[in-house]
């Protein structure tokens, strides 16, 4: 990994903020994808900005229109959701 500052955001705002005031910070959701490029070298923010503790970020919210998923919002949560599992069965499916 090259050297970057990590930075905890404690609101989408601030988070937003982080993100708009240093051009090579990346999000840091759950970090699948981003930290094993990280140490491969194959990205190298200056800066990662945690969204891990953005509470408003999460949650699973159904309606007879659509169903919204918040961005931080795990795998297991959305396929253990009832009402997902009636709106869109295939969401709930876990992979054998
Ligand atoms: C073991 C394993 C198995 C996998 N299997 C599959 C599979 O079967 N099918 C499949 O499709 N994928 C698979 N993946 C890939 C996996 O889906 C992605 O790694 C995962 O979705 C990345 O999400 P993350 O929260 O970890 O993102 P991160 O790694 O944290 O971020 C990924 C990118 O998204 C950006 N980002 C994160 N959050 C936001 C946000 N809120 N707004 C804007 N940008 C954001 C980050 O800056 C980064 O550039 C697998 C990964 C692993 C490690």
């Amino acid at each position: 990994m090259y050297p970057f500052t990590y930075e905890r955001a404690h609101s989408v705002e601030a988070a937003a903020n982080a993100l708009a005031g240093e051009a090579d910070a990346k999000l840091l959701a759950g970090g699948q994808t981003l930290l094993p490029a990280m140490k491969l070298r194959l990205n190298a923010p200056s800066k990662l900005i945690d969204l891990g503790k953005l509470g408003d970020l999460k949650g699973v919210q159904v309606t007879a229109e659509a169903v919204s998923v918040g961005a931080m919002t795990p795998h297991a949560t959305v396929a253990a959701d009832a009402e997902v599992a009636k709106a869109i069965p295939g969401l709930s499916e876990r992979p054998s």
